[in-house]
């Protein structure tokens, strides 16, 4: 569909330039859903005078191609906002892109969706490394059977440096693997930025095309000091149909969308969107509604990446250290086409 829209919309040329809108990166964000389409266009310059004419354009074209739609196009200004540098981006030098997954809440789902999309990546080639930043829940040694993995610190070119752990090809450096799950959480917080730092900054993660941080569930401070301190290119938010529509889940685009922050939204997952019975393979039991969460990608501007059900292959996975995108099929397909969107936009977008 969004293939579709931008074809379409190639049409529309910038009377200045005379290139199409499409080509001269014009076009901010697509997001479709059955009834709704939505385009933003973003004007480098403020006051654009051919910005109203482009708008009216583009609205014409959209409404004429899909006339049971409710067109909105929004017209931004002024090139995107500018972004704070982290203080120290060293070691993610020789990364290629970013991408903090993160949730409204805890339990959703978050760090399965990470190690699971972690391996669909390597599986398409990428190399991949994992930061699990989750403070009050630090499940990645888990998922990747690498509990109990006590990092080395090692000299390189007289900087110190952390050797992170390695399981099925993927690196992976925890949280998990400086605190203790007893600590109180009032400590955890305290000693965490400062691990959370020395991990980011000192991990020793040689090239990698994909770093994908699992970030803590919220929005608090703890977010704004990782947020300072990795360059994160885009985000991707998990939720479940039943959290969907909880202001946590706004907060959260909200945190990422602030002109202090700006970073893009890649788009939404929703996990565990049904429950298929292994008795019954072809039912799909929706215990908290159908499509919320689509809706909500719509109406917020921003991209519904792809649904995951309720399987036991991926509870059994986690619990087993063995991401069920490595043992079942089926996820496998899942997680791929929800990886092959995540590329599309930040490696072919240059993100
Ligand atoms: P979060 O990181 O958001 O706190 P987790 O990834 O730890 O959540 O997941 C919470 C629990 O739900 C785990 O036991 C996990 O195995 C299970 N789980 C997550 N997604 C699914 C799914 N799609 N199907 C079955 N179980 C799942």
């Amino acid at each position: 569909m969004e293939n579709e829209i931008k074809r379409l919309l190639a049409a529309v040329v910038h009377p200045e330039t005379g290139r199409d809108i499409v080509s001269d990166g014009l076009i901010e964000h697509i997001a479709s859903a059955a009834d709704k389409t939505t385009v933003v266009l973003r004007f480098a310059k403020a006051r654009d005078p051919f910005a109203g004419k482009i708008r009216k354009q583009v609205e014409t074209l959209l409404q004429e191609r899909f006339p049971q739609s409710q067109i909105l196009v929004v017209v931004k200004e002024g090139g995107q906002p500018p972004r704070p540098e982290p203080k120290d981006s060293t070691t993610t030098g020789a990364i290629a892109h970013v991408i903090a997954i993160a949730s409204g809440k805890g339990g959703v789902g978050k760090s399965t969706v990470t190690a699971n999309l972690a391996i669909a990546l390597r599986n398409m080639g990428f190399r991949v490394g994992v930061l699990d930043a989750d403070i009050y829940g630090p499940s990645q040694p888990k998922m990747f059977g690498v509990e109990g993995y006590l990092p080395d610190a090692v000299q390189e070119e007289g900087a110190d440096r952390i050797v992170p752990a390695e399981s099925m090809d993927i690196k992976l450096m925890s949280i998990g693997f400086f605190i203790k799950p007893t600590d109180a959480l009032l400590w955890r917080g305290a000693m965490a930025v400062n691990a959370l730092k020395q991990m980011i900054h000192q991990t020793r993660w040689g090239t990698l095309d994909f770093l994908l941080a699992d970030l803590p569930p919220g929005t608090g401070d703890i977010h704004l000091s990782i947020i300072g301190e990795l360059k994160i290119n885009t985000a991707v938010i998990v939720s479940t149909p039943q959290q969907i529509a909880v202001a946590d889940v706004v907060r959260g685009v909200e945190m990422f969308r602030n002109p202090n922050v700006g970073i893009p939204v890649a788009g939404i997952v929703e996990n565990m969107a049904w429950f298929t019975p292994q008795e019954l393979p072809d039912s799909r039991y929706y215990l908290f509604g159908k499509g919320g969460a689509r809706k909500f990608a719509a109406e917020n501007g921003i991209d519904f990446l792809g649904e995951i059900p309720i399987v036991q292959s991926i509870m059994e996975g986690s619990d087993e250290g063995r991401p069920a995108v490595g043992i079942d099929a089926r996820v496998e397909k899942w997680y791929r086409d929800i990886a092959g969107k995540i590329v599309e936009k930040t490696v072919k977008n240059g993100r």
